[in-house]
């Protein structure tokens, strides 16, 4: 049998990770991973790792379900994949049905790409040619927040705050408006919950009202912005933004790419403010994490303005080669009827709720800023100093200290920045759960008074 060891040479030889600072493998290799079941990934050397950032929020019913890789099994004993133009089939045709009954009830159009990043391509496309196809080609703008994070693709990046992810592009981005992101603990304007009224939203009402004219969309991640540093916020931000976008005749882009599909306890997070998007982008959860899939919902309304003779150039002009690829969509199938077979959002309830409670356990620990989370989703942010919330010199590296630690003890963590969080999978028991937060409580408390040691000077 060959040996962890030349794996993984083998894989630094050609390999370019995501996301990764390739130098740092030279002291921390990627961990070879052979199998996964349920919560756990296994690696080659047999340990155990909890999946608790779901694999990054794509997995919702557990690894290697044996209902969705059944249906996988015999789709692919049928069709593979076909072209998406000129021809159709049963798998693609179900599951639009599917979603159009789930979302919200104004979105009845399905169009299919293949990640997240393209689910959102798609909105901001529809929309501008929307406005074109429309005669007010002068709505070309879109709105964003500027903590937002939408993928990694141009136009995804043009329209999410700027960030080191974003920083080395800036040259090749297109210029949008930002307004401020709802992060109560950092709050625009120093508010606390108790004296808030939702002021963070009237930047975006003045931008609107000077400049609506040009303005095809406003994008938002609703109720969590994950990639931000998973910042949960109000309902009621997220209403106002829906109410603020409609008076003003702009689209509505909801991305719940992250959020989709149970993660924050509503099937979708835009059912928390009852908000009707003119888009929704769905990806990762979609086919619980098992294939690369995503769906751009929107309107009759958008729909007809395309639907026209062909000599009037009002075609959408856009695709993806494996768009609706019959693999995907029986997956996607698959993982919805799990919805109901196991009743998943119900029976996640109870773990939802422990795992907000359990949230508060960490709040009195050194270091520990803030604790916040929404349904299957919880975030400890660590800061430098509690009283003016100043943040760790990202020298420190304290993010990757949790993950070392996390590694140590069995759990995938990978804070961002100094963001330490759960995402977890749906089907997550409590027992498991008990487990997790134990775990990550010792790795927070002596992480926390690590740091404390390392900032007094008391260790060398
Ligand atoms: C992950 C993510 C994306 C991008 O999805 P990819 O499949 O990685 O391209 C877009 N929007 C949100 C909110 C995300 O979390």
């Amino acid at each position: 049998m060959e040996s962890i060891d030349s794996w993984i040479d083998r894989d630094l030889k050609h390999l370019w990770h995501p996301y990764t600072q390739m130098k740092d493998c030279e002291t921390l290799p990627p961990i070879k991973i052979d199998r996964a079941q349920g919560l756990q990934l296994y690696a080659d050397d047999g340990k155990a790792y909890y999946d608790t950032v779901s694999s990054w929020w794509c997995n919702i019913h557990g690894h290697n379900h044996p209902r969705i890789r059944a249906a996988i099994q015999q789709q692919l004993q049928q069709l593979d994949h076909c072209l998406f133009a000129g021809f159709t089939h049963g798998p693609a045709i179900e599951l639009a049905e599917r979603l159009v009954d789930i979302t919200p009830e104004n979105l009845d159009r399905v169009f299919y790409s293949d990640n997240g990043s393209t689910a959102v391509e798609v909105a901001l496309k529809m929309s501008l040619q929307y406005w074109g196809n429309i005669g007010r080609p002068e709505k070309s703008r879109f709105v964003g927040l500027d903590m937002g994070y939408h993928g990694d693709t141009v136009g995804a990046m043009s329209v999410a705050g700027e960030s080191p992810f974003s920083l080395p592009f800036k040259a090749m981005l297109f210029d949008t408006f930002k307004v401020p992101t709802p992060y109560c603990y950092r709050c625009p304007l120093g508010k606390s919950p108790e004296t808030c009224h939702i002021e963070c939203v009237d930047p975006l009402e003045r931008l609107l009202a000077d400049h609506h004219q040009e303005i095809a969309a406003i994008i938002l991640e609703p109720m969590l912005l994950a990639a931000a540093g998973m910042i949960a916020y109000p309902a009621d931000y997220l209403r106002k933004v829906a109410e603020l976008a409609q008076r003003y005749d702009c689209h509505l882009i909801l991305d719940e790419v992250a959020v989709g599909f149970g993660r924050t306890g509503k099937m979708f997070a835009c059912e928390h403010a009852e908000v009707k998007p003119d888009f929704l982008c769905l990806s990762k959860g979609l086919t619980s994490g098992t294939l690369p899939f995503a769906a751009t919902l929107t309107t009759d309304t958008v729909y007809q303005a395309f639907y026209d003779d062909y000599s009037t150039c009002k075609t959408l002009y856009h695709g993806h080669t494996y768009a609706a690829n019959p693999i995907g969509c029986a997956a996607a199938l698959a993982t919805l009827d799990l919805f109901e077979e196991e009743d998943t959002l119900a029976r996640a309830r109870p773990v939802m709720a422990r795992l907000q409670a359990g949230l508060a356990e960490f709040r009195d620990l050194n270091h520990v800023g803030d604790v916040r989370g929404i349904g299957m989703v919880g975030a400890i942010e660590l800061v430098r100093d509690r009283a003016s919330k100043e943040r760790f010199d990202p020298a420190q590296r304290v993010g990757m200290q949790v993950f070392r630690r996390g590694l140590a003890e069995g759990l995938i963590l990978r804070p961002l920045g100094d963001v330490v969080y759960l995402f977890l999978p749906l089907c997550t028991t409590l027992e498991e759960l008990d487990l997790i937060l134990a775990k990550l409580h010792g790795i927070v408390r002596d992480l926390s008074s690590d740091l404390t040691v390392c900032e007094t000077g008391a260790h060398p």
